[in-house]
């Protein structure tokens, strides 16, 4: 019998992410699942789409949910069945993916950019009420990395003034804050299967939740070409978009979302190992969990000002990192145009000082250890 080489786990290369893992694990569960759609014919608006946005509303403890074709067409539904509209401001973290203001700047509407607070890197209550004015409609709060945002005082300041809460949980499949899961804490949640998405499409989609029925009604409507479920086929009652979930996405979607729940408590496991691997060292990481709250491991990201020279260090060692995101979106030359209210003094130290290391849940436990043991090294 041939033995086999022993690996030495000095020279193993950890990469980022690598989606190849799990694919193979589901292989010919997912090509059974296209096989499927392909013989049905039937691609746009059917049973599988159906059948997942059923699947996904109970695995997100929702009690409905959109199917869609991004996370950003979320957002931009999510914002104009709330009423946002030309003119109207929204506020939004100046910390996060550019989606989450594009998606108001669409609409016609102005992201207005709030700070983030330092240990959640989330949308700050006290930096958005400073930023709210007669033309503000919503707040945007987005669950940054999987964690989700400090909800309980965005909430009470949306009560205070009358503005929609429009969650962008992209990152945030099955976090929950205090007993409650995103996606249901405003008036929808957004979120996104982009193919590294902790539940990731063979392609883009999306989808929202959430717990008004008129909200899910305007939705299915504007997703549609205007078309309201239940009229005449060519009656349009608004003026709508096309941005639906196609049939082949969700029948594979479907597949992948059965394993979720197991796959979100690897990444929490590994990310507990990662905080106790990194003890002690000049990093800040990720806050546990506060009691009833999850967070969903998008990304375990540490924060240390020599950033750029651990980066340097960890690829010559052979392990991947990443850098979300490099720009905050005041910096952004798409935004460069904007006026600016007030400083965002923690949104700038998280361009510069935020390092996201490999986490997935196929990643061996020896891979955490050892960057763990290659960051100990840089230090
Ligand atoms: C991925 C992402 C989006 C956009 O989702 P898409 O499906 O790529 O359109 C929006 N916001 C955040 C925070 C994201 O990470």
């Amino acid at each position: 019998m041939k033995t086999a080489k022993p690996s030495s786990s000095s020279t193993m290369s950890v990469p980022f992410l690598d989606l190849k893992f799990q694919y193979s694990s589901l292989r010919s569960e997912l090509l059974a699942a296209a096989a499927r759609v392909l013989d049905s014919g039937r691609f746009v608006l059917g049973p599988e789409g159906e059948a997942f946005e059923r699947e996904f509303a109970a695995a997100q403890g929702a009690p409905l949910a959109v199917g869609l074709s991004s996370g950003t067409d979320a957002l931009v539904l999510a914002l104009e069945a709330a009423g946002v509209g030309r003119g109207d401001e929204v506020i939004v973290p100046a910390f996060t993916f550019i989606a989450t203001a594009t998606a108001v700047s669409v609409l016609g509407a102005v992201p207005v950019f709030a700070d983030v607070d330092p240990a959640r890197l989330t949308l700050d209550a006290a930096s958005a009420a400073a930023r709210v004015t007669r033309r503000t409609k919503a707040l945007v709060p987005v669950h940054l990395y999987g964690g989700p945002a400090d909800m309980a005082p965005l909430l009470a300041l949306a009560r205070e003034r009358g503005l929609a809460v429009i969650e962008d949980a992209a990152q945030a499949h099955l976090a929950r804050y205090r007993g409650r899961a995103v996606g249901t804490l405003g008036q929808a949640g957004c979120f996104s299967f982009y193919p590294s998405k902790n539940l990731g499409a063979a392609g883009d989609a999306g989808a929202l939740t959430t717990t008004h029925k008129d909200i899910w009604r305007a939705c299915v409507t504007l997703r549609d070409s205007g078309r309201a479920p239940g009229r005449p086929r060519y009656v349009h009652p608004c003026v709508g978009r096309n941005c639906r979930l196609d049939e082949l996405q969700a029948a594979l979607l479907r597949v992948k979302l059965r394993r979720l729940a197991v796959w979100t408590e690897a990444r929490r496991r590994l990310a507990d190992r990662y905080r106790s691997g990194l003890a002690g060292l000049p990093v800040t990481v990720p806050p546990p969990d506060e009691p009833g709250s999850a967070h969903a491991y998008h990304c375990f990201t540490i924060q240390t000002p020599r950033r750029d020279a651990l980066a340097a260090a960890l690829a010559g060692a052979g392990v991947g990192s990443a850098v979300f995101y490099p720009l905050p979106l005041h910096r952004q030359p798409a935004y460069a145009g904007l006026k600016r209210r007030g400083g965002l003094p923690v949104s700038e130290r998280a361009a510069r000082e935020v390092l996201s290391l490999p986490l997935y849940p196929e990643l061996p436990e020896a891979s955490v250890d050892r960057v763990c043991s290659e960051v100990r090294r840089f230090f």
